[in-house]
């Protein structure tokens, strides 16, 4: 937990797999074999999001697809935030009781409302 303190995403990747795991695990679910600890990629993309509000700020959570794995967690990024957009994720972090949190922004392309269905 602390790389992702430090803003580093790290995850487990089994090679006999070929699969990424989260959250990490020593050994892969699937086939017991000791999982390598990697840093993934910070780019993905946009499941599903809502919009809710908290107060006067406007809170959009979303299903993020960092290519293989799910995580769920807040974007900024106003108008390019849609399906199927891309999203780079900067910032990791933990609450107090342990609960991690992932917060994504959504990047400047007009090509990214493909993909997805
Ligand atoms: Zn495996």
């Amino acid at each position: 937990m602390n790389q992702l303190k430090n803003g580093k995403f790290v995850i487990s990747f089994c090679t006999a797999c070929n699969k990424k795991i989260w959250p990490p695990y020593e050994y892969c679910p699937a086939c017991y074999r000791r999982t390598l600890t990697v840093t993934a990629g910070k780019l993905g993309r946009i499941v599903e999001y809502s919009r809710s509000w908290l107060e006067e700020t406007e809170i959009i959570v979303g299903l993020i697809d960092m290519g293989g794995i799910l995580l769920l967690g807040s974007i900024s990024g106003g108008r390019g935030i849609a399906v199927g957009a891309s999203v780079e994720l900067i910032a990791t972090g933990a609450t107090s009781d342990g609960k991690i949190h992932f917060h994504f922004k959504t990047l400047d392309r007009v090509d990214s409302y493909t993909m997805i269905k």
